[in-house]
């Protein structure tokens, strides 16, 4: 059977996700996502009016277009996790074929969200819900089957998809970091990998999450994350001023540590901001995780404001607002707050922690640097970087490598500089370039076997 797969979009950056994998006459397509970077660097900019090819040539979203090169049908579209960079992409080009959405549950119900939101295309895609552990049938061969393997990343219900077909399975790696102790969800499925690797024909094709390809060592599990930020918050019990956290808004098990902690030490947690209200609303309807039961979630401006003031009158004391804006975004909650746009009022000394890295971008930077600015100015004291990556750093890709035992390698989700780091390890561990590591661009076919 022919093997071919298009790496479409992602690897030249890390965003606008998507890879197409043939199998004969059949076709999966793993991610569709946006390059959020491309949409915020212009002004005001609302794509959900906008056109797919006005997207593509802005670099927002992936350059499908290769896909009229592969002779098959598409018969899935996979996206691998919740995050704009894996599903962002969904709402302006999966109208264009034939095929259900198939994803785990809480990723589905967050592609639901981005459909309803979008205002050019209508998709009949149908969306169809599968477990991690799950498995389905592709196409008509009988020889093509869709398995989901249980992960670990940053954001709830992630899986890796597996392929299997008669020369061996293609495995999609992005995204996850090997997690045994994740504080919400099962651990990494690494007995499933390392089976994988050696029934059958073992690994074809493995397709990598290089985000953090050039750091050594072992990226920490959530739960040091949430040891980190259980000391921070506790150092604050008696704190009888202002205390604000922030975080990212799809991160629920860090959302959830923040809330547990705010009630340990004596406040009473409050989600403010849409993406806020969105995320974690989501995933308590789904029965992802369980909140306090006066837990407040507020997304609108007005209610937002209400319940700012709410805090001002009560005794700001009294509270712990959850927020958006991690990055210094202009218009999130925290900057809103730095910029002395809400009732709410910092005093010399209030507490500010960021439970986030900076992305490390160059309008991240600017952004995050002017809010920190900001917030100093207002007297606020910042804690910053009580984080964990979401990604595998160089240990865990070898401890993938050793599970799967790929006959080919391609990595992903990096510009080439980051490739880099990713590349070295695989020759050490005897892979070679252009035999069976393959680093490709985007818009580029592979032909395996
Ligand atoms: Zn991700």
């Amino acid at each position: 059977m022919e093997i071919e797969i298009a790496t479409i979009g992602g690897y030249e950056e890390v965003g606008r996700q998507m890879t197409a994998v043939r199998a004969g006459d059949d076709i999966v397509i793993f991610d569709m996502g946006l390059n959020l970077s491309k949409v915020l660097i212009h002004d005001n900019i609302r794509t959900e009016g906008m056109h797919s090819l006005d997207l593509i040539d802005m670099g927002a979203i992936p350059d499908d277009r290769v896909m009229s090169d592969l002779e098959g049908d598409v018969q899935a579209i996979v996206p691998t996790h919740g995050h704009l960079d894996h599903i962002g992409a969904i709402s302006k080009l999966a109208h264009r074929y034939d095929a259900p959405i198939v994803a785990t549950p809480f990723t589905i119900e967050l592609v639901k969200q981005e459909l309803q939101d979008e205002q050019k295309f209508d998709s009949g895609n149908d969306l169809v819900k599968m477990d991690p552990g799950g498995t389905m049938s592709i196409g008509d061969s009988g020889q093509v089957d869709l398995e989901f393997v249980n992960v670990t990343h940053s954001i709830i219900d992630a899986i890796n998809p597996v392929l299997h077909t008669p020369e061996g399975a293609v495995v999609y790696g992005l995204d996850k970091r090997m997690d045994h102790t994740p504080v919400l969800g099962d651990p990494i499925d690494m007995k499933r990998f390392r089976e994988i690797g050696r029934e059958g024909e073992g690994v074809l094709c493995y397709i990598e999450d290089c985000t953090n390809a050039n750091k050594k060592g072992r990226t920490p599990s959530e739960n040091v994350a949430r040891e980190h930020l259980r000391d921070v918050l506790y150092s604050m019990e008696d704190y009888d001023g202002g205390i604000v956290a922030t975080t990212f808004s799809s991160h629920i098990a860090r959302v959830k540590s923040l809330v547990e902690f705010a009630k340990d030490i004596g406040r009473q947690p409050v989600l403010l901001g849409r993406s806020m209200e969105k995320y974690s609303g989501t995933a308590e309807r789904l029965d992802f995780v369980e909140f306090p039961d006066d837990l407040g979630m507020f997304g609108h401006r007005n209610s937002v404001d209400q319940s700012f003031e709410r805090i001002m009158n009560e005794g700001k004391e009294n509270f712990l607002p959850v927020v958006t804006g991690h990055q210094g975004e202009p218009r999130a909650m925290l900057t809103r707050m730095a910029r002395g746009e809400t009732p709410y009022e910092l005093d010399n000394g209030d507490k500010v922690v960021f439970s986030a890295r900076v992305i490390p971008e160059p309008t991240n930077e600017g952004q995050r640097y002017q809010a920190e600015k900001l917030l100093g100015m207002q007297g606020a004291r910042v804690y910053d970087d009580i984080h964990v990556s979401g990604h595998l750093c160089q240990e865990g890709h070898y401890k993938m490598l050793d599970a799967l035992q790929p006959q080919h390698i391609i990595p992903a989700h990096q510009n080439l500089k980051g490739l880099s780091g990713y590349v070295d390890l695989a020759s050490n561990q005897g892979y070679t370039m252009g035999r069976d590591l393959h680093v490709t661009r985007n818009g580029n076919i592979i032909q395996i076997v």
